[in-house]
């Protein structure tokens, strides 16, 4: 616990939001010391109060006014973070896992300001030289700032640019330029969170992260944060502060509670100033260094600060629905993310996306392989492209006009992502038939775009399959990916073991993945978690006993079954007949009747068949073989109900803790026979995954395992989404890097050069062929 434990969640402190928003009353720093205290308290109850109480003390020593809160005590933070060399603001090496971490509770942009005010006092300088000399080349195009490692840049420079081979092109832009969207379009962008509202998931976030704001009060948010930062600006320009202090801002506060009318859009207020071609969050920069400027001569002025203390509460608000935060563990917490709408009215065009990631020198990437979703016709999936293209082009003009590209041509390369998605329209005898129905028309457009062979189809280079594990199996997307290696497409990945019930479950989702969409050499699996993930720390997080359904406890058991009577694992191998035993148990439990395990081996093996092809309109009791007949009867709704019960197992009931290594080694160890490549995605992997922070981060064993001999298949690096974990491809390879170097005490060469192997492998297994 220090100073930075309670100042960090001065942005997320939601009874501030209330006080101001709801109850229209202001709030003093008695309250926001007693909200920043219970803030902390909740992310460790067990922890006395009195020990909390003595933080706050000490955070709060020299912080007597509101507006120090803001320019000692955000200021302070960001000198903890943040140095400032060259006139740059660079992350502090050793802190970079732990600023990563922070940027859920405050988007960079506020901290970036707060540095460069510290350094650079805006005075005796016009606005516009102030902007140019020190805003603009910190914040041309993006404000994710980035450490300063000599080994990194060397790298990124000998290479052009570092390779991202597995980066979601929606769920990419950042808060600090979404926020400027939001502030000039609230109505359109309230349309699009009211369509997205609608569905569960959606429903149950707004609950777990505003729990009284709802798309309405967000406009109303909104529109009041426009409001705000016109009446900051004018009052900072024209020099009138805080009149009538007390009483104007209970006046103000009204007015803004009442205030929820359709105003026509406008420009950030600074844009007179300094005109309307500078970028949004350069201006929005300018004013947060004005406004520090004016507290930190006007410490007393409460005015000023309770409004900038407002405006901030709700940018931190709506960066809590577009930053995945760290109390939101798994891959549902994400998939939030991805469907709450947020981003929509800001992700219809391109370019800002590709010029934010490729960092504000536009050095940063040099090859791109983009996820996107296929439309669903032909015509509408060019018509994306096309739309891709074009911001991707601006990247190359950009770079063009800072005398950057000495004839290196940065690529993109686009794989389409098929969609996993729940059954909800349960069929009688076919697990999935509508999606897989959908997937199969989605593949039809794919091949007729390859066909082609024209620019589009020198474009689209691989196939993947995301979002959530749960909803769908690898083997509801095998005949659409055989279907689609037929027609023209040479490159596949798929998504799995990201996130599971079991680690075993983990396992089996790679496994069948590579088997079941035959997977050739060079082919990859995004994630790959569980063949990393340290094992106990998982149990840790689910306790010793667990629920699952019944039919993939009895799947996991056959696929370890199948495993290890592959492997040479003498240990393993020992414990088979005690396996079987229990296979036989659950495959009455499921099927209702006692299937040999070889037979139940078998029928597993073919679920990549597509049962609707496969059932013939006759008895299924009738066909000779034997395992398509158990592969149908797995189908059949009937035993889909007796699949899905839930029952409680131990969690290490099966294999102890050390023998699920094994079979994380066995998988790996398959893997790397086969040659299928692991796409690691560091931050989304922290975030999402069973780790608190970077000091487990499951590369280390991988490479730590490796050292000890064992076989691991090639690894290659992506950002995943980089807007929801607030990252680029140098961010990650940077994370990478600090974890090892400042958490594993791993020497500064040796870390370079498992990177440089790292970045080598990106350059191979890139699907830049077609
Ligand atoms: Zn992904």
């Amino acid at each position: 616990m220090n100073a930075q434990s309670f100042i960090k969640h001065l942005m997320t402190d939601s009874k501030s939001l209330y006080k101001y928003f709801v109850e229209a009353q202001p709030v003093s720093l008695e309250d926001v010391k007693m909200s920043l205290m219970l803030a902390e308290r909740e992310s460790d109850v067990h922890v006395p109060d009195h020990h909390y109480r003595l933080g706050v003390e000490k955070t709060f020593e020299n912080i007597s006014h509101l507006g120090e809160l803001f320019t000692v005590g955000l200021s302070e933070m960001a000198d903890e973070y943040l140095s400032w060399e060259n006139n740059t603001v660079y992350v502090n090496a050793e802190r970079q896992n732990q600023w990563q971490l922070l940027l859920p509770y405050m988007p960079p942009l506020i901290m970036v300001s707060a540095r460069i005010w510290k350094e650079r006092p805006p005075c005796g300088m016009s606005t516009v030289e102030y902007i140019s000399n020190y805003i603009i080349p910190n914040l041309r195009f993006t404000a994710i700032p980035s450490p300063h490692i000599r080994q990194l840049e060397e790298l990124r420079e000998r290479e052009h640019g570092l390779c991202d081979l597995h980066m979601h092109l929606n769920g990419t832009l950042e808060t600090d330029t979404t926020w400027q969207d939001f502030l000039l379009h609230p109505d359109r962008v309230y349309m699009e969170l009211k369509v997205a509202a609608d569905t569960g998931k959606v429903k149950e976030q707004y609950l777990q992260l505003s729990p009284y704001i709802k798309p309405l009060a967000f406009r109303r948010l909104l529109q009041v944060a426009r409001v705000l930062r016109s009446v900051l600006c004018e009052s900072l320009v024209s020099g009138e502060h805080g009149i009538g202090e007390e009483l104007t801002l209970s006046v103000l506060l009204k007015q803004l509670s009442i205030a929820d009318k359709k105003e026509p859009d406008s420009h950030h207020p600074m844009a007179y100033l300094v005109g309307k071609d500078c970028n949004p969050i350069c201006m929005e920069a300018m004013l947060y260094v004005m406004v520090l400027e004016h507290l930190c001569r006007n410490n007393a002025d409460d005015y000023t600060a309770s409004l900038f203390h407002y405006y901030l509460l709700i940018l931190g608000h709506t960066n809590k629905m577009l930053v995945q935060q760290p109390d939101s563990f798994g891959f549902e917490e994400f998939q939030k993310y991805t469907m709450n709408g947020f981003r929509e009215h800001s992700e219809k065009e391109y370019r800002r996306r590709f010029l934010q990631i490729a960092g504000n020198k536009l050095g940063n990437i040099r090859l791109l392989e983009g996820r996107f979703s296929p439309k669903d016709s032909l015509l509408k999936s060019e018509g994306l492209i096309d739309r891709i293209t074009i911001g991707w082009r601006e990247l190359g003009r950009q770079r063009q006009n800072q005398g950057l590209g000495d004839g290196i041509k940065l690529e993109l390369k686009l794989v389409a992502h098929l969609i996993k998605r729940p059954d909800t329209k349960p069929d009688e005898y076919v697990r999935h038939k509508w999606l897989r129905r959908e997937i199969m028309h989605k593949a039809t457009i794919l091949a007729q775009l390859k066909k082609r062979n024209d620019n589009y189809s020198k474009m689209l280079v691989g196939i993947d399959a995301a979002a959530s594990e749960f909803d769908a199996p690898p083997e509801v997307f095998a005949p659409a990916y055989r279907y689609l290696r037929e027609h023209g497409y040479k490159h596949f990945t798929y998504h799995a073991g990201e996130d599971f019930f079991h680690v075993l479950s983990g396992l089996r989702a790679i496994y069948e993945a590579i088997i079941f969409l035959d997977l050739k050499r060079g082919d990859r699996i995004g994630h790959a978690s569980a063949t990393g993930i340290p094992i106990e720390l998982w149990r840790d997080n689910i306790g010793e006993k667990m629920l699952i359904r019944q039919g993939e406890y009895l799947d996991d058991l056959l696929f370890a079954y199948h495993l290890i009577e592959h492997s040479n694992n003498q240990h393993l191998n020992n414990r088979l007949p005690y396996l079987e035993l229990t296979i036989n148990n659950f495959s009455y439990e499921v099927y209702g009747e006692h299937i040999p395990l070889r037979l139940l081996i078998e029928s597993w093996l073919y679920r990549y068949k597509n049962p609707e092809a496969d059932y013939n309109g006759t008895s299924v009791k009738s066909y000779r073989d034997i395992p398509l007949k158990y592969f149908l009867f797995y189908h059949w709704k009937e035993t889909r109900d007796r699949y899905d019960k839930i029952i409680e197992i131990e969690t290490f009931g099966a294999f102890a803790k050390d023998e699920l290594v094994e079979l994380q080694l066995m998988l790996l160890e398959y893997m790397f026979h086969h040659e299928i490549v692991i796409e690691t995605l560091p931050t989304s992997n922290v975030v999402i995954g069973v780790h608190r922070d970077y000091t487990t981060y499951h590369l280390y064993n991988w490479l730590e395992w490796r050292k000890q001999g064992k076989l691991v298949p090639p690894i290659v690096v992506g950002t995943d989404d980089a807007g929801i974990f607030a990252t680029n491809i140098y961010n990650e390879y940077c994370n990478i890097y600090c974890q090892f170097v400042y958490a594993k005490r791993m020497s500064t060469k040796e870390a370079i050069a498992y990177i440089e192997e790292l970045h080598h492998n990106s350059r191979l297994y890139a699907f830049v062929t077609e």
